[in-house]
C-alpha cells in the first residue's frame, strides 16, 4: 500500500478574506485550546476501517491560519500524530502560515519541532489589490515573511498567486510573477480568483462595488505564468502547481495518485486509498461538542463503486501534467481506456485538449485552462 497522509485543519483566521468559502472562522484563544484538545482526542481514537494501515510520510497543517495556534499547542497534535501513526523516516511535514502573523521566533520554534515545510497565501503583492480581497496583510509583510522564513532555515518554501483579480491588469500581473520568481519558492501554488455565491466578494460584484473579473484575461495570465516559470527553471507539475525541480508537494501529490490520507478535525476529509471516503462534520462548534460527548465526528461516508473509482482515477490522475499511464489504468482495472471513451478522447485530442504521448494520456495548456470540460465527460 502507499504511504499516507495526514491532514490537520485550524479553522481560525484573523479576519475573514472577502472571496473565501473555507471552514475558517475568527480567531479566539479559548476556541483554540478546546479544540487542539478536541483534535489530540479525535486523533487518538482513529480506528481506519482498512485491515492494514500503512506508514505516514506526510503531515499537513492546514486551514484557516495554523500558524495562529501556539508551539506549545502544535507539539501537543504533532505528539498525538506520532503516539497514534507510524511515520516514516523523513516525513515532509507542512505548516500554513498568515503573513504579517508570524515573528522569526515563532517561525524558529515551528521548525525545532519538526515542521519542515511552509505555504503561504501571497495572493498578490499589489497592497490595493490585497485590500480589495479584504487580506488582513500586505506586500511588505509576504515579503518580510519570506525573508523571515529563510533566515530561520526553512529551505522548503511555498506560496500561493491568484490571477484574474477584479481590477488588476496583465502589466500588474507581470509585476507579481517578476517579484514571485526573483524570490524563487520551491514550490508555487497558482489559481484563478473563482467567486463563491455567499462571499462577500460575490456581493461586491453583483452591487457593481467592484468590477468583474475578467476570464479571458484571467486565461492569459496562465499562459504568460507558465511561460515564465518554463523559464525560470520551475516545473509545471500539476494544474495549479509550479515546483524547481524534486520539490514537488509530497502531500498534495496523494491527493491526485489515489493514495491513503486521514483528515482531523472540523470538515476534514479522509479516503483509505481504496474504495472508502469520509468527511468530517463541517462547523467547529458542532464539531467539538462531537468529539467531547464521545461521538464521532464523521457525518459523511462514501462507499466507492468500480465505476466511481474509475472516473476519479482519470480526473484526479490528469491533473498531473506528466500525464496519466494508460498501462497503469489497464493492469489496475482490467479495461482499455480508449476504448471506455473513444468518442471522448477524439473529441478532446481534434480540440487540443488533451494528448497521447506513448502510453500517457496528457492535458496540453489549453486542456489545464478547460480541465473541468474535460473531466465532465469521465464522471
Ligand atoms: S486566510 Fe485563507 S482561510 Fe483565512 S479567511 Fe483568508 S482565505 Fe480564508
Amino acid at each position: 500500500m502507499k504511504p499516507a497522509g495526514i491532514y490537520i485543519h485550524i479553522p481560525f483566521c484573523r479576519s475573514r478574506c472577502s472571496y473565501c468559502d473555507f471552514a475558517t472562522g475568527m480567531y479566539s484563544a479559548d476556541l483554540a485550546e478546546r479544540y487542539v484538545l478536541s483534535l489530540a482526542k479525535e486523533i487518538a481514537a482513529f480506528n481506519p476501517a482498512a485491515a492494514v494501515e500503512p506508514v505516514i510520510d506526510t503531515i499537513y497543517f492546514g486551514g484557516g491560519t495554523p500558524s495562529m495556534l501556539s508551539p506549545g499547542q502544535l507539539e501537543t497534535l504533532l505528539n498525538a500524530v506520532h503516539q497514534r501513526f507510524t511515520i516514516s523516516a523523513d516525513p515532509e511535514v507542512t505548516i500554513e502560515i498568515n503573513p504579517g502573523s508570524v515573528t522569526p521566533e515563532t517561525l524558529k520554534a515551528f521548525r525545532s519541532l519538526g515542521f519542515n515545510r511552509a505555504s503561504f497565501g501571497v495572493q498578490t503583492f499589489d497592497d490595493q489589490e490585497l485590500a480589495r480581497l479584504g487580506r488582513s496583510h500586505n506586500a511588505d509583510d509576504a515579503r518580510r515573511t519570506f525573508r523571515s522564513l529563510r533566515d530561520a532555515g526553512w529551505d522548503n518554501v511555498s506560496f500561493d498567486l491568484i490571477a484574474g483579480l477584479p481590477g488588476q491588469t496583465m502589466a500588474g500581473w507581470r509585476r507579481n510573477l517578476d517579484e514571485a520568481f526573483a524570490l524563487r519558492p520551491e514550490h508555487l501554488s497558482f489559481y484563478l480568483l473563482e467567486v463563491h455565491q455567499a462571499t462577500p466578494l460575490a456581493a461586491h460584484i453583483k452591487s457593481g462595488l467592484q468590477p468583474k473579473p475578467d476570464e479571458d484575461l484571467a486565461a492569459e495570465m496562465y499562459e504568460v505564468m507558465l511561460d515564465r516559470a518554463a523559464a525560470a527553471g520551475y516545473e509545471h507539475y500539476e494544474i495549479s502547481n509550479l515546483c524547481l525541480p524534486g520539490q514537488h508537494s509530497r502531500h498534495n501529490t496523494k491527493y491526485w495518485i489515489a493514495a491513503p490520507y486521514y483528515g482531523f478535525g472540523c470538515s476534514a476529509h479522509s479516503y483509505d486509498g481504496e474504495f472508502r471516503r469520509w468527511a468530517n462534520e463541517r462547523g467547529v462548534v458542532q464539531y467539538m461538542e462531537m468529539i467531547e460527548a464521545g461521538r464521532t465526528p464523521i457525518v459523511e461516508e462514501t462507499l466507492l463503486s468500480p465505476v466511481d473509482r474509475r472516473a476519479e482515477a482519470v480526473f484526479l490522475g490528469l491533473r498531473m501534467m506528466q500525464g496519466f499511464s494508460l498501462t497503469n489504468y489497464h493492469e489496475t482495472f482490467g479495461s482499455d481506456l480508449r476504448e471506455e471513451h473513444e468518442t471522448d478522447l477524439t473529441r478532446f485530442r481534434e480540440a487540443g485538449l488533451i494528448e497521447c504521448d506513448g502510453d500517457l494520456l496528457k492535458l496540453t495548456r489549453a486542456g489545464a485552462l478547460m480541465s473541468n470540460e474535460v473531466f465532465a465527460a469521465f464522471i
